[in-house]
């Protein structure tokens, strides 16, 4: 696999979901961290990001609900280098019956190399990163050289 990198730009477009019986564990989270949230553009999905908009008065860009296709809608922004940052807090006690869609959601943020959260500790390491309120630069495949290698 060849490589290239895309900028994550100092605002960054940080995507945030939160499984049922983690939602309360995700708007506490957010409320504490709320002003460094506010210099960076919000999305989430259907539930989750009803919730934050109620709770923090922060514009948000809600997709659908996760269950519905929202884990979906956020890995194709992942694939398009539209979110640069993923705060997924996924339940590890209880099944959902959107299984595939979080593994595919998880999938392509592992393969685009955007930062990932998906817990309280990975969630305050990343918001005291440096990297948080700079431009960084992400390794990602090099998708035309990829396609190029697969049709030569
Ligand atoms: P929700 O979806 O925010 O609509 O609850 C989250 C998820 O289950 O992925």
């Amino acid at each position: 696999m060849k490589y290239t990198t895309r900028e994550l730009p100092k605002n960054k477009n940080i995507a945030l979901v939160a499984h049922d019986h983690m939602k309360q564990e995700l708007l506490a989270w957010s409320e504490r961290r709320s002003e460094a949230l506010k210099s960076h553009h919000l999305y989430a999905t259907g539930t989750t990001g009803s919730l934050l908009s109620k709770e923090l008065g922060l514009p948000i860009k809600c997709l659908f609900s996760g269950p519905m296709g929202g884990d979906q809608q956020l890995g194709a922004k992942i694939a398009e280098g539209e979110i640069d940052v993923l705060i997924f807090f996924w339940d590890p006690m209880n099944a959902v019956p959107h299984d595939p869609d979080v593994k595919a959601l998880l999938r392509l943020a592992a393969v685009w190399n955007i930062p990932v959260a998906t817990n309280i500790a990975t969630a305050d390491f990343l918001m005291d990163s440096l990297h948080i309120n700079n431009s960084y630069y992400t390794r990602i495949p090099d998708y035309k050289g990829y396609l190029a290698e697969r049709t030569e």
